[in-house]
Formats: structure tokens, C-alpha cells, sequence
């Protein structure tokens, strides 16, 4: 009886097992498939375009590197071959776009860097792209246009003046970047030949976009996130702020601005007043997980979604050992917080939106 049992089940069991391993490779090859797919689809045109690919300089010895305009047409980055086949990028705009667009030497930066694939890949007409290629030469590279808006730049650019700082401008429905200046500035034609001073000057920094690499106090735009953390949790409690223009606690005393006197108002009120002693005393009521959760969600210690490259994260440090002092700093804005202004613009475009964030 065993003898003739023992094959039956030997046989059943190693279906079984045929059937496991049958199953895990097609369920391999499926997965391999759907990654490939996808690779194809999403992710090889951000493999390609990483700086370190070999492929794209084998590109740039067959393509004339393509324009860069703003979304309204004008030429900002453009590459002319003279007779001996030198090809020269030159900026017709000079210092006003050099963060936006950025330079095509010494490792790129701004567009150039992060358009670089679409800038050397050409769609011209393919008879032009067979005779070029018949003849040996160059075929013209696509033009990338900007989301930023040449009228937007030069009232940022100009408004900005001779001040250091940052202007960055957001379309909050479509997270379009409409401005980016960003001083000091530098003129991106002459990047090559003044690299030393550039890269070496670090009390100006010009290299630096101050928009997405510039780490500041957030100031009184950090309101947002208190009255965030305050709307989440402490909206039933204490609605009637009075302020006297000063507010002590722990030995450390808050000044409104031009220790101004809100008098008696409500959360909203203080909000439209920026008033300081209202945001020091809220942010003793919330406690620090509250501010340190209400950050966090708003993307400070993360990275921002977005495709441009060489974005700085924002930071938020206070932890559960602040005093009274750092704790009021840190709701008016002040204190160890730190941000970028695309970071900023970012979450007051979520504002706009009813609180739903968009990618920059
Ligand atoms: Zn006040």
C-alpha cells in the first residue's frame, strides 16, 4: 500500500513546487517588464540628463546647442558656430537671467544643467538632419522655453535694485516660476573667464541662487505655520489676544513692531496685525511638537518637489529641550529656523490653494 501511495504524493508535491517557481519567475519577468516600461517612459530622460553621462557630450559634437527663451519668446541663451566649427554660447541678457538660466561651463548650473539633454537632443526636419549629418555638420539643437515671464523678470530685477537678496515669483495653480533673480549676480558670458574670482569670492557668493540655495530666517512668513498648528489644535482656547506691544516670559521679552499696541483682538485680527506678542504667547501655548509637526508636514528637514536641481532643504531644529526665549523666537519666525524663498513662495502658494501644495 505504501509503495504505490508514495509516488502519488512525491508527484503532487512536485507540481507544487513547479508550480511556486513557474509562478515567482513569471511574476519576475512581470515586474521586470513593468520597470522597464517605466524606466523608458519616466525615468531614462533624467538618467540621460545627468551631468556625469558620457552620452551627452557625444551629443554636443553633432547637435548646435539649442536656445533658451522665457515663456513670452525672448532669447536668453544662444549658441552661434563660427566658419572654423567653434561654437560660442553667448547671453543677450546678460546679468539679469544668470541665475534662471545659469551657464553651460565649469559643471552648469540653472537651466542650462537641468535642460541640458533636451538643449543638445534636435528635432529638426530629418531631410536637414541627413544632409547635416552627409556633410558633417551640426544639426540645431531644440529650443527650451522658461516657465519665467520676461516682463515679471525685469519688475523683480529691477525692483530688487542693489540690494542683496532674492525675489522668486510662483503662479500658485500651476506652480509655474513666472521671476527668479536672485543678487549679487554675475554675467553669465563671462563665467569662464572670471571662474576664479567667482568661485573664490565668498562674501558675495554670486555663484549662489539666494531663491532655492539661500537659507534665511523666515521672519514674519513664519506666522503661517503657527496660525497652521494653532487652527489644528488651540482654535477653542483663549480667542482674545491683548497686547500691550510687549510680552515677557521665562526673563525674555517680545517687542511688536515699533512696540505698537494691538490692543484687544481675536487670533485673525492678530494674524492681519503680525502681531508679535499674539504669535510669542501662541507658540508657548502649543507646545513644540506641535510647531516642530506643523513644519514638517510644510516640508522644513525634506526635500521639495521639484525638478531643478541644487535646491537646499529648509531647516527646523527646535526640539523639546527649548526654553520659553527659543520657543517665542521660533512662532514669530526668528530663533534657529531657516528656509529657502522658493520654500516660502511654495507654501504661501498652498495658502492660495485652500492648503493643497503644488510642486515648484
Ligand atoms: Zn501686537
Amino acid at each position: 500500500m505504501r509503495e504505490t501511495q508514495n509516488p502519488g504524493i512525491k508527484k503532487r508535491s512536485s507540481n507544487k513546487e513547479f508550480a511556486v517557481v513557474t509562478y515567482f519567475f513569471l511574476i519576475l519577468y512581470a515586474a521586470l517588464f513593468i520597470y522597464f516600461c517605466y524606466f523608458i517612459a519616466i525615468k531614462s530622460e533624467s538618467f540621460i540628463n545627468h551631468a556625469a553621462n558620457p552620452r551627452l557630450s557625444v551629443m554636443s559634437e553633432h547637435t548646435i546647442r539649442g536656445e533658451i527663451r522665457s515663456s513670452d519668446g525672448k532669447v536668453l541663451a544662444t549658441s552661434k558656430v563660427s566658419e572654423d566649427g567653434t561654437e560660442k554660447r553667448s547671453y543677450p541678457e546678460g546679468s539679469k537671467w544668470a541665475h534662471a538660466v545659469g551657464f553651460a561651463v565649469n559643471g552648469m548650473s540653472g537651466a542650462e544643467a537641468d535642460a541640458n539633454f533636451y538643449l543638445l537632443r534636435s528635432h529638426a526636419f530629418f531631410l536637414e538632419r541627413l544632409k547635416n549629418d552627409v556633410m558633417e555638420q551640426k544639426n540645431q539643437g531644440d529650443s527650451v522655453y522658461l516657465t519665467l515671464d520676461s516682463k515679471l523678470q525685469d519688475a523683480a530685477y529691477n525692483g530688487l535694485g542693489n540690494y542683496r537678496g532674492a525675489v522668486i515669483a510662483l503662479d500658485p495653480e500651476s506652480g509655474k516660476i513666472l521671476a527668479m533673480v536672485s543678487k549679487p549676480d554675475f554675467d553669465p558670458g563671462k563665467v569662464e573667464a572670471n571662474w576664479e574670482i567667482l568661485s573664490s569670492d565668498e562674501d558675495s557668493a554670486a555663484l549662489l541662487n539666494r531663491c532655492t540655495q539661500g537659507l534665511y530666517p523666515p521672519g514674519s512668513t513664519f506666522k503661517i505655520i503657527t496660525a497652521l498648528a494653532y487652527f489644528r489644535d488651540k482654535k477653542d482656547e483663549d480667542t482674545n489676544f491683548d497686547c500691550d506691544g510687549t510680552f515677557t516670559s521665562g526673563g525674555y521679552t517680545i517687542h511688536c513692531y515699533g512696540n505698537t499696541a494691538h490692543g484687544k483682538q481675536d487670533f485673525l485680527e492678530a494674524f492681519a496685525h503680525s502681531c508679535n506678542t499674539t504669535f510669542a504667547k501662541t507658540g508657548l501655548i502649543l507646545g513644540k511638537g506641535d510647531l516642530r509637526k506643523a513644519s514638517e508636514d510644510l516640508l522644513f528637514n525634506s526635500k521639495l518637489p521639484t525638478e531643478l536641481s541644487h535646491v537646499k532643504k529648509s531647516s527646523f531644529t527646535m526640539d523639546d529641550k527649548a526654553d520659553d526665549a527659543l520657543v517665542m523666537q521660533t512662532a514669530i519666525g526668528q530663533g534657529d529656523t531657516l528656509v529657502t524663498p522658493l520654500h516660502m513662495a511654495t507654501i504661501a502658494s498652498a495658502v492660495c490653494r485652500g492648503g493643497e501644495g503644488v510642486a515648484p
